[in-house]
């Protein structure tokens, strides 16, 4: 089983997707989303550490251009209702943050 960023290209976001549409874009969401402190993002790029990664898999839900890849992993039952539940909270956790954001702008008017 392995989890890494299949990408080499240290171009900034737009300017890497020119060229992949997979490319690393250096957004980070895959180092806010790793609860081991695996990963690292330098020059545009982000690095897993190997010998800090638990294959949770959060990060590869989390790359907003698929950048990270996953192979080896048995897709049990339970597997992908672990994941689904995962992605569901992270959408209902971006849903609350937006209404949060829009409640204090409004309050600012
Ligand atoms: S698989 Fe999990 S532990 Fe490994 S880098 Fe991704 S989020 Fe971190
Ligand atoms: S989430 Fe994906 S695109 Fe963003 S830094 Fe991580 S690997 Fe790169």
């Amino acid at each position: 089983m392995r989890v890494w960023v299949a990408c080499a290209n240290r171009d900034k976001g737009a300017m890497a997707m020119k060229v992949c549409k997979a490319a690393c874009i250096g957004c980070g969401k895959c180092k806010k989303a790793c609860p081991h402190d695996a990963i690292t993002v330098e020059n545009n790029l982000a690095y897993i550490d190997f010998n800090k990664c638990k294959l949770c898999r959060k990060c590869v839900l989390e790359c907003p251009t698929h950048a990270i890849t996953d192979a080896g992993f048995a897709m049990t039952a339970q597997a992908m209702a672990a994941l689904a539940a995962e992605k569901k909270r992270q959408a209902e956790a971006k849903k609350a943050e937006t209404q949060k954001q829009q409640g204090e702008n409004d309050s600012n008017k």
